[in-house]
């Protein structure tokens, strides 16, 4: 493919065409801006005794390639290489995120950046006898209960998730089936159940696998004639964690094989969690026995945050990785990017990487920016004001005459009041353009609104729980 094959990497000090190699290899695989955010803004500092040193802005943005990337780099490394190179993390100590206010700083990404090592990562052939494959047990440790924020969205799953990893087998939450759309968090539970009940010693023999490389891992053993062994091996576990049972659709002989294990685990009290992205019910082409087991269990759901869970999240990923982005823009962000964490983080990394690149400081119009090239620029226009209400409209169960008209009647002035919050909430119009819709009233008639369901909602658990369903009646329109 190349002649740096013939290189000995050993003796070599080129490690810069080594890791533009790397990088040419990388961009092939993934989207450009994905390239540009993660992968750009990382140097090679050096390289001994087949050790290639890295350096990346800091810790975040280390923990995020090796929760995503690894894997390919190690395939990068291994393609071009041949042989197993291990790649160690350092941070710029010049950390990116601190030249807010102070212009005179060198470039970060400067040649003789000191460095402080935080990892190192590596990418020597799996050991065997850590599991059947070793790729389907891997547990990433940044995933904790410590670090999952809770929110109303997932109070439920979360209190599940820690019964489960505190006893596991020991409480009827067997199976236990987390379900939520994209990015909410179910694969971050998942392994965090896997490495509470590991630090507490509730399991000796933990397996986290997805299941779509439970069925590799299943179709080569079977060509290699080791089904037995695949089987015996996810037997002897204490605890099943499988990831994303959806794809499980349509494969009939792999759930066969899943079902006979499930049986197993089941019978002898070992802990089973499963998630996926929709409720059980609806995952066609999953046989009817398998789904009926699923009913012993518990079924719980992860829901799109809300906006302080958003804020509290992104506030979480900040703090842990040191990262110095003001309050304004990470309210920003989350205001801006609803339905996915897994969007929210990386956007809130692409700013970080955008500004250490470009030395400019991270402010709200970066923001807007980024926020435009990530296409998220415009998140309200899906949703309309007559969406909204329609949608408050027949939550109180009153029509849009009333809802615009003139009535002071107490449900009615509160079912107004709140379509205006949410119309100020979830759209880009202006406060005069909202209330231009609600009857032609004034702008300080809306703020008004505003603030009564804001202040109720501080004091009033229930109303706030109410709110929160009527959000997510009008987010998901219906
Ligand atoms: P899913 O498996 O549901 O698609 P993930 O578990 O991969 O989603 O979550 C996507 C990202 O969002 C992960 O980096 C995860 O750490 C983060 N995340 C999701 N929910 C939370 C939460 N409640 N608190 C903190 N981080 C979260
Ligand atoms: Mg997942």
């Amino acid at each position: 493919m190349n002649n740096l094959s013939d290189v000995d990497w050993d003796n070599s000090t080129d490690y810069q065409a080594l890791w533009a190699e790397c990088l040419e290899y990388v961009k092939d695989k993934i989207p450009n801006h994905t390239y540009e955010t993660w992968f750009q803004p990382i140097k090679a500092a050096s390289m001994t005794n087949k050790e290639l040193f890295l350096q990346v802005p800091n810790k975040f943005f280390y923990d995020w390639i090796e929760s995503h990337y690894k894997e390919l780099l190690r395939q990068a490394l291994k393609t071009i290489t041949g042989n197993g190179i291990d790649i160690n993390y350092s941070v710029m100590l010049s950390d990116t995120t601190h030249h807010q206010n102070d212009k005179s700083k060198p470039a970060v990404l400067s040649q003789n950046t000191i460095s402080q090592p935080i990892a190192k990562v590596t990418n020597k052939e799996p050991r065997s006898g850590s599991g059947f494959l070793e790729r389907g047990t891997k547990i990433n440790i940044n995933y904790t209960f410590d670090n999952f924020i809770e929110g109303q969205n997932n109070q439920f799953a979360k209190a599940a998730a820690v019964a489960v990893a505190n006893s596991p087998g020991q409480t009827s939450f067997s199976p236990l089936v987390i379900y939520g759309g994209t990015g909410l968090g179910k694969t971050h539970l998942l392994q965090a159940i896997g490495n509470e009940a590991m630090a507490l010693g509730k399991a000796k023999r933990i397996a986290y696998v997805s299941s779509d490389t439970f069925t590799l891992d299943f179709i080569t053993a079977i060509q290699n004639n080791k089904s037995t062994d695949f089987s015996k091996y996810y037997r002897s576990v204490d605890m099943l964690l499988m990831d994303d049972i959806q794809f499980f659709q349509g494969k009939e002989s792999t759930q066969e094989q899943f079902f006979h294990i499930f049986n197993d685990l089941y019978q002898h009290h070992s802990q089973i969690v499963l998630t996926t992205d929709r409720p059980p019910m609806k995952l066609q082409g999953l046989q009817d026995r398998m789904l009926s087991r699923f009913q012993a269990g518990l079924t719980v759901d992860i829901q799109p945050p809300d906006l302080e869970t958003r804020i509290a999240i992104l506030q979480k990923k900040a703090e842990h990785g040191n990262l110095d982005i003001p309050y304004k823009v990470l309210e920003y962000l989350a205001t801006n990017i609803r339905s996915n964490i897994r969007e929210l983080e990386g956007a809130m990394i692409r700013l970080l990487a955008y500004s250490s690149l470009s030395q400019v400081d991270i402010d709200i119009s970066l923001t807007q920016k980024i926020l435009r090239e990530l296409g998220t620029g415009k998140p309200t226009l899906s949703i309309s004001i007559e969406d909204i209400q329609k949608q408050v409209g027949k939550v109180y169960d009153i029509n849009l005459d009333l809802m615009v008209g003139k009535s002071r009647k107490k449900e009615i002035a509160e079912a107004r009041m709140t379509a205006m919050y949410f119309a100020r909430e979830l759209t880009n119009l202006s406060l005069k353009n909202i209330g231009l819709y609600f009857g032609g009233r004034d702008h300080s008639t809306v703020v008004h609104a505003c603030k009564w369901v804001e202040s109720r909602t501080e004091k009033d658990e229930q109303f706030k729980r109410y709110i929160y369903n009527v959000r997510q009646k009008i987010e998901s329109k219906g």
